[in-house]
């Protein structure tokens, strides 16, 4: 593919950058959760007045119809600026998406406009404790009850729980039905008794995700999306567009750490030294290869429509490269890399956390093994 930007990719990136420079978010509140998070919902309104939180939606949603090579410059030009994520990514990202995809038209009418202005946050509750790779094992119940269906049962690792006004539920609601079938995927209102948000603090001393424990939550029966029984395929739309979606952002924040760790390694004038030199290059190679991927992703999505399993490929080479990068950043700096606080321990600790969120390695190697190589199935 052609990686030169035309004219009109290249004022929209000028435009961009442009609105970044003059959006200055503020200074990163570091140890207060909430702060934090009301930080990144304040940025993501001013994204929204600006008609920029989700420059990839229609316009007749409040996107800006923007191609996937738009797209990719907004998402790079936001990590380049160091602007947050918006708070409320998993609506932007997956939910609105998938709304947009399997919604009727009451349900576009109701739940798109608060995502964009982070009026109503979206979690996901997909993962429970036996499932999570083999999300179709799930156990969650839901039972019909006149127009209603009631919930039962228990997810866990639901980033951004504690902050979500709805939560995209697969349950199973045919216990019979071979185990792909008998899904169906719902709109659920967190606040209310039957759902308890019960926090999981995570390795780096943040509690950003939470178990869920449902105990007959009701959901109305015009929330069920994309129809009763077809929650596998709903759920697929949903996990395609989260690796898709975020591969650009994902790409230039690793350049930007690469960049960062390259100017202490300067400082400490240890640029010279040839072990330094190789391991800074060989992550040098990996950003650029994943950025070019990422890019060829494009060409997927632009010919059939949606995101192909190139995702998983580089979902897989970020957390990979994420992971090695941020180890040699303690190495490198040594035990002053590990102090509480540090930019860099906390970097070390997330970094843990890549390998398994949005898709295990094991699984996105198997997904890049039969589906991009078309290798024979492993089982
Ligand atoms: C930071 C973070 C945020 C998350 N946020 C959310 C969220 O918001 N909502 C949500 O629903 N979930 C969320 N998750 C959960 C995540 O999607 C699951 O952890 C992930 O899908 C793996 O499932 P599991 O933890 O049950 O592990 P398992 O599926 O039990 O896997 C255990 C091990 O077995 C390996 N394995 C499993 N199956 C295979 C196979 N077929 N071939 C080879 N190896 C295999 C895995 O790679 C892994 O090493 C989050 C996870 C993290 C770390």
């Amino acid at each position: 593919m052609d990686l030169t930007f035309d004219e009109r990719e290249a004022a929209f990136r000028d435009e961009i950058r442009a609105w970044f420079a003059e959006n200055d978010p503020g200074e990163e509140p570091l140890h207060d959760e909430d702060a934090h998070y009301a930080w990144r919902r304040d940025f993501q309104r001013r994204l929204a007045g600006a008609g920029y939180a989700a420059v990839h939606w229609p316009t007749e949603y409040g996107g800006r119809a923007a191609t996937m090579t738009e797209s990719a410059i907004f998402f790079e030009e936001l990590g380049r600026s160091g602007a947050p994520l918006p708070a409320n990514v998993l609506g932007l990202l997956l939910a609105g998406p998938t709304i947009m995809t399997w919604g009727t038209d009451v349900q576009k009418d109701r739940y798109l406009a608060p995502i964009l202005t982070a009026d109503e946050i979206w979690c996901q509750g997909f993962s429970e404790p036996d499932a999570g790779s083999d999300l179709a094992s799930l156990k969650t119940r839901a039972v019909r009850d006149g127009d209603e269906w009631v919930v039962t049962g228990q997810k866990v690792w639901t980033s951004g729980a504690q902050y979500s006004k709805w939560c995209m539920l697969v349950a199973r609601t045919d216990p019979d039905a071979p185990k792909h079938k008998g899904l169906t995927y719902f709109l659920m209102d967190m606040e209310q008794d039957g759902v308890q948000v019960v926090p999981l603090r995570q390795i780096t001393g943040e509690p950003e995700f939470n178990e869920l424990f449902i105990d007959g939550a009701r959901i109305p029966d015009e929330n069920v999306l994309g129809g009763a029984g077809n929650g596998w395929k709903v759920a697929l739309t949903t996990l395609m567009n989260e690796r898709a979606g975020l591969a650009f952002f994902l790409q230039i924040r690793l350049r930007q750490l690469l960049d960062g760790l390259i100017e202490v390694a300067a400082a400490e004038g240890r640029l010279e030294d040839p072990v330094v030199a190789d391991r800074l290059g060989d992550l040098h190679l990996r950003a650029e290869v994943l950025r070019l991927t990422a890019y060829r992703g494009l060409t997927a999505i632009e010919k059939y429509g949606q995101p192909g399993p190139e995702g998983s490929l580089t979902k897989w080479m970020w957390s990979d490269s994420n992971q090695q990068l941020t180890q040699f950043a303690a190495d490198l700096i040594g035990p002053r890399a590990l102090r509480a606080g540090d930019p860099w321990a906390y970097e070390l600790l997330r970094a843990r956390g890549n390998s398994i969120e949005g898709g295990t390695t094991e699984v996105l190697k198997n997904i890049v093994a039969e589906r991009v190589l078309g290798l024979p199935k492993a089982r």
